[in-house]
C-alpha cells in the first residue's frame, strides 16, 4: 500500500476529525502519502480529494463534525458510480481506502471490495452504538455526555413547575443512548426499541412515582420505542390519564450529535485510527476496527454489518431499581 485515501460517511459523528487526524499522521508516520476525500462517496466519485499531510489535521482534534464533510451518495450505489470513483482512484494511484461511518457506508465499502479488489477498512462513526464488533463507536459516548447535560437542565425546570417531561432521544432502532442517559439522568421510565413497556404500566408507574412524593418525572424516550405511538400522542395519552403533572415534551433532535467530542472518544479515533492504518499497511482489508475489552481488535465488515448489537439487560434491572 502507497497511497491511502480516507473519508467520512453517513451521519456525522463527534470524534470523526479525530480520527481523520489519526488516519492522515499514522500514514505520514509511516511514509504513506494519505488523501481526504470530500463529501463521503461523493467525492469518490467527483475525483474531489487533496492530498493531506501531519499539518494539514492541525487543530481539529477537539472539533466536532467532520472537516471532510459526510454525504449520503446516491450514485455510489450503482455500478456506474463505483466505477468512476474507482477509475478516479486509481489514476491518482490510491491504493487503499478507510471509511469512516456507519453500517451502509460499510456495506458501500465491501461491494466495492468485491467489484475491484480495492483495500478497505472501515471505523465505525456514529452515535446510536448499533454496530457490532465494538463496544463503543465514534460519537456515542459525546453524545451521551451532551444529552445528560440537557437532561439536567430539563430536571431543573421540571422540579420548579411540578412537571412530568417525555424527552426524546436518538435510537430508531436501539435503545444504547436512552438507557444509558435514562440511568444518569434519573430518569423515571426508560421507552427503547427492544422493549415494550405498555401504556397501562408506564401510566400506573407514573402515577405511583407521583403518590410517593417526587415533583418531576422524566421519561426518556428512544426514537423507535415500541410503545406504539409518537410522543407527543403519548404525552396526550398520559395528560388525560394521569393527574398532578403538567406535562411536557422535549425532542432534542440533532443537537445530539454536535459538540466537541469527549476524551474517551478523542483516545477511541486516535487508536482506531492507528490501527486502521496499520492493518491496512500489514496487507488486511475488509475489516472493521473496533474496541472489544479494551483492545484494538478487527472484525470483518460483513459480520460487522449483520451483527445486531444487543442491550445490556442488567442497565434496564438498575433503571428499575433507581426509580423506586
Ligand atoms: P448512519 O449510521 O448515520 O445511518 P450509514 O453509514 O449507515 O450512517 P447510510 O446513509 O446508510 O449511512 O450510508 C452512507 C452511504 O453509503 C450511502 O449514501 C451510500 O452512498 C453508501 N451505501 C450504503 N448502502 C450501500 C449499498 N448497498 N451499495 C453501495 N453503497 C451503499
Amino acid at each position: 500500500i502507497e497511497k491511502i485515501a480516507v473519508l467520512t460517511s453517513g451521519g456525522d459523528s463527534p470524534g470523526m476529525n479525530a480520527a481523520v487526524r489519526a488516519v492522515v499522521r499514522t500514514c505520514a508516520f509511516h511514509n504513506v502519502e494519505c488523501y481526504g476525500v470530500y463529501q463521503g462517496y461523493e467525492g469518490l466519485i467527483e475525483g474531489d480529494f487533496k492530498k493531506m499531510d501531519a499539518r494539514s489535521v492541525k487543530g481539529i482534534i477537539n472539533k466536532g463534525g467532520t472537516i471532510l464533510k459526510s454525504a449520503r451518495s446516491k450514485e455510489f450505489r450503482t455500478k456506474e458510480g463505483r466505477q468512476k470513483a474507482y477509475d478516479n482512484l486509481s489514476e491518482e494511484g490510491i491504493d487503499g481506502l478507510v471509511v469512516i461511518g456507519g453500517d451502509g457506508s460499510f456495506t458501500g465499502a465491501l461491494i466495492f471490495n468485491q467489484e475491484f479488489g480495492f483495500p478497505v477498512m472501515g471505523i465505525p462513526g456514529t452515535i446510536d452504538n448499533d454496530i457490532f464488533g465494538t463496544s463503543h463507536t465514534l460519537g456515542f459516548d459525546t453524545a451521551l455526555n451532551t444529552v445528560v447535560d440537557a437532561i439536567d437542565k430539563i430536571r431543573d425546570t421540571a422540579s420548579s413547575h411540578n412537571r412530568l417531561f417525555f424527552i426524546e432521544v436518538m435510537g430508531r432502532d436501539v435503545g444504547h443512548i436512552a438507557l444509558n442517559v435514562g440511568i444518569a439522568g434519573g430518569a423515571e421510565e426508560i421507552l427503547i426499541p427492544e422493549e415494550d413497556l405498555g401504556l397501562d404500566r408506564l401510566v400506573e408507574s407514573l402515577n405511583k412515582s407521583r403518590k410517593s412524593g417526587k415533583s418531576s418525572s422524566i421519561v426518556v424516550v428512544a426514537e423507535g420505542d415500541k410503545i406504539g405511538k409518537n410522543i407527543f400522542e403519548l404525552k396526550d395519552y398520559v395528560d388525560e390519564n394521569m393527574e398532578g403533572y403538567d406535562v411536557r415534551v422535549s425532542v432534542l433532535g440533532h443537537m445530539q450529535r454536535g459538540g466537541a467530542p469527549s476524551c474517551f472518544d478523542r483516545v477511541l479515533a486516535s487508536r482506531m485510527g492507528v490501527k486502521a492504518v496499520e492493518a491496512m499497511l500489514n496487507g488486511q482489508s475488509n475489516y472493521m476496527v473496533g474496541l472489544l475489552d479494551n483492545k484494538m481488535e478487527l472484525t470483518p465488515l460483513d459480520n460487522a454489518i449483520k451483527g445486531k448489537t444487543k442491550i445490556n439487560l442488567e442497565l434496564l434491572r438498575v433503571s428499575d431499581i433507581m426509580s423506586t
